[in-house]
C-alpha cells in the first residue's frame, strides 16, 4: 500500500491543493491535482471536475519539514492539521 500522506504531500508540492471538502468515504482530508482527489486517508481517488493546472511551487524549508513530518503522522487529524498548514504556506 503506498503511503498516501506522502502522496498527498507531494501532491500539494508539485501545484495541487487541499479540498475543503472531505472525502465521502472516509472522512479523509483530500488533495485535488490534475483533476483527481486524492484521499490521504482511504486513497481512494475520484475524478473531479477539471481544474485548470497550477504550475510548479517552489517549497520552502518550512514546507519540505511539514512535508517528512506528514510522511511518517499515522494519525488523520493531525495529518489534516500538517496538510493544512503546507497549504497555508503554499498559498501564501
Ligand atoms: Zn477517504
Amino acid at each position: 500500500m503506498p503511503d498516501l500522506a506522502e502522496r498527498a504531500a507531494r501532491m500539494l508540492l508539485e501545484g495541487g491543493t487541499m479540498l475543503a471538502e472531505p472525502c465521502h468515504y472516509c472522512g479523509g482530508v483530500r488533495v485535488m491535482k490534475d483533476g483527481r482527489a486524492l484521499c490521504a486517508g482511504c486513497g481512494r481517488e475520484p475524478e473531479e471536475r477539471e481544474v485548470p493546472e497550477a504550475p510548479e511551487r517552489d517549497a520552502g524549508p518550512e514546507v519540505r519539514r511539514l512535508s517528512s513530518e506528514l510522511a511518517e503522522e499515522r494519525d488523520p487529524e493531525r495529518q489534516r492539521q500538517i496538510l493544512a498548514r503546507i497549504n497555508a504556506l503554499l498559498g501564501a
